[in-house]
């Protein structure tokens, strides 16, 4: 296994045996599930997934590790590697039987990501959510933080608005460097993301594309100090935002959800008026 790490990929390797039991726990894989790992690197996760899923899918881009996964993996028939970009990968595309054009199984998505395109990432995913059973990944803490921040706190914002409109977002355990070789500067977080069902949804109004809630949100954060009547004013008026029952002297990281979504139809109902 001869392959050194690089930086451009975000590879850090995991190596510690008692955080790979712990993940593979987490996601606890049975063999009529199709699991997705993105990023697979040398197959530290994989060698586990492998032996648990009914399917395994793994999206590699450095095709210098191609060989590394094929030679460890290659026997296993319900193994099948795309060396791509997982940014520009249809998630969706994985669903379909290639026989009879049948939609199959949700995925488990699954993955050590790395980390200088996560958040991009994870707006990709969002746009695949329907065909997704749920996500566990390793992310920096930071950005786990996020995910599943409450109003009024700093990490709040329109990662967690967008990502807690869809799924439950939960922290399940914290990740130090020495996990990884070669060892990150941050710490890491595992995330258990689980979209929302219809039945289950939390969200008064669920009728809110993301499109224009992220939309919404990223203007109403573009200057975290103002408040919204001045991050909006461009968008929907300070009458607007009231007709919502929302104090426009309010700033975004008070708002709920619940809150993001109402001004969100308010705004769509003003584009088709
Ligand atoms: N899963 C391995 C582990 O835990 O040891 C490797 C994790 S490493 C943090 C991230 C992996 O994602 C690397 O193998 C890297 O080459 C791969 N990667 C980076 N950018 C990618 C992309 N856009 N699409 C797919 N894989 C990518």
């Amino acid at each position: 296994m001869n392959h050194k790490a690089r930086k451009r990929f975000g590879q850090n390797f995991l190596h510690d045996p008692n955080v790979i039991e712990r993940i593979i726990v987490s996601i606890s894989a049975s063999h009529n599930e199709h699991l997705v790992e993105i990023g697979p690197g040398k197959g530290a996760l994989t060698e586990h997934l492998v032996t648990d899923a009914g399917k395994l899918d793994v999206i590699e881009l450095d095709r210098d590790l191609i060989p590394i996964l094929q030679e460890r993996f290659g026997t296993y028939e319900q193994f099948t590697i795309y060396n791509t970009d997982a940014l520009k990968f249809s998630f969706a595309s994985l669903c379909r039987d290639e026989f009879s054009d049948l939609k199959m199984d949700k995925l488990r998505l699954v993955g050590n990501l790395p980390y200088n395109i996560s958040t991009p990432l994870i707006f990709h995913l969002l746009d695949n959510i329907a065909v997704v059973q749920d996500m566990h990944f390793m992310l920096q803490k930071e950005v786990v933080e996020r995910l599943t921040a409450q109003p009024n706190t700093k990490a709040y914002g329109r990662l967690s608005i967008l990502v807690q409109y869809l799924c439950h977002a939960e922290q399940l355990f914290i990740v130090p460097p020495g996990a990884f070789n070669p060892a990150p500067k941050v710490e890491s977080a595992i995330v258990r993301l689980t979209p929302k069902t219809h039945g289950q949804d939390e969200h008064k109004l669920c009728n809110a594309s993301p499109e224009n809630l992220s939309f919404i949100a990223k203007a109403a954060f573009a200057q975290r100090r103002k408040t919204l009547r001045n991050n909006l004013k461009t968008i929907l008026s300070a009458q607007y935002i009231e007709q919502c029952g929302i104090d426009p002297g309010r700033r975004a990281e008070t708002l709920t959800i619940n809150e993001f979504v109402s001004l969100t139809n308010q705004y769509v109902q003003f584009l088709e008026a």
